[in-house]
C-alpha cells in the first residue's frame, strides 16, 4: 500500500516538472519571437499558448515583459499559422466579425437574433463603407452583440474562413473555436479597450480582408 502511494507519488511529481519544463518552453518560444520578430515552431507555440496561457503570460509579466506585446504575438502567431489557407479561400466563403463596440454610440441598427446587430448604414461610423466596400468583393459581415455569438454564426453559417475583429481576450477565444472547428481564422485586435466606440486600425483590417485577393477584383470595386 504505501509502496502505491510512493509510486503516485513519484509519477505526480514527474508531471509537474514535465507541466513545468512545457511551460517553460512556452515562455522560451515568446522570448525568441519578441527578440527576433519571427516565431519559431508556431504551431508548437499556438498548441501551448491555448493550453497554458495563464501561467505562460504570468511567467511573462514577472519577467518584465510588456504583456500588451505577448497578447499581440499570440495573435500574430495565430494568424501566421493560418494565412495560407485562409488566402486559398474566395471572398465570397469569408464572414469578418466585427463587435457591436466599433459602432456609433448613436448607432440605430437593430439587433437580430439570427445575424446579430444590422447595419442600416446610416454613416455615423466607418462600418457603413467597410461593408460595402467588402461586401462587393463577396464577403459577409457581421456586427456581433457578444463573444458568444461566434459558435452560433459558425454553426449556422458555416463560413470557411473568418476574419475576426475584437478585443484581445474575445479575439483569442473566437481564434480558438474556429481553429477547433478547422475553419482558417485571421485576426485583429482592437487598439482601445471598453465597450463603447473603440478603435481598430483599419489600414491593418484591410490587410487582412485582401489576403489572396485579386487584385483586379479590387480596383473594380
Ligand atoms: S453605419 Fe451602420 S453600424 Fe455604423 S452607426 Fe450607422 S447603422 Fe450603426
Amino acid at each position: 500500500m504505501i509502496l502505491g502511494f510512493e509510486i503516485i507519488g513519484k509519477i505526480t511529481v514527474v508531471i509537474i516538472i514535465l507541466l513545468f519544463l512545457i511551460i517553460i518552453f512556452g515562455v522560451l518560444l515568446f522570448i525568441i519571437s519578441y527578440k527576433t520578430g519571427k516565431y519559431p515552431l508556431p504551431g508548437i507555440f499556438s498548441g501551448l499558448i491555448d493550453a497554458f496561457y495563464s501561467p505562460i503570460r504570468f511567467i511573462v509579466e514577472k519577467i518584465g515583459m510588456n504583456p500588451d506585446y505577448f497578447n499581440s504575438i499570440v495573435v500574430d502567431v495565430k494568424n501566421s499559422i493560418n494565412m495560407e489557407r485562409f488566402k486559398k479561400v474566395p471572398p465570397e466563403k469569408r464572414v469578418i466579425l466585427l463587435p457591436q463596440c466599433l459602432r456609433s454610440v448613436k448607432c440605430p441598427g437593430k439587433l437580430s437574433p439570427v445575424n446579430g446587430i444590422e447595419c442600416i448604414g446610416c454613416g455615423l461610423c466607418y462600418i457603413k463603407e467597410f461593408k460595402e466596400k467588402t461586401e462587393k468583393l463577396g464577403y459577409r459581415i457581421f456586427i456581433l452583440p457578444g463573444g458568444t455569438f461566434v459558435k452560433r454564426l459558425l454553426k449556422s453559417i458555416k463560413p470557411k474562413a473568418v476574419l475576426g475583429i475584437a478585443c484581445f481576450n474575445d479575439l483569442f477565444e473566437g481564434m480558438r473555436i474556429c481553429e477547433k472547428a478547422k475553419i482558417p481564422v485571421q485576426g485583429v485586435s482592437l487598439k482601445t479597450t471598453g465597450c463603447v466606440e473603440t478603435v481598430v486600425d483599419w489600414n491593418e483590417v484591410w490587410e487582412k480582408v485582401l489576403l489572396g485577393v485579386d487584385k483586379n477584383e479590387v480596383e473594380g470595386s
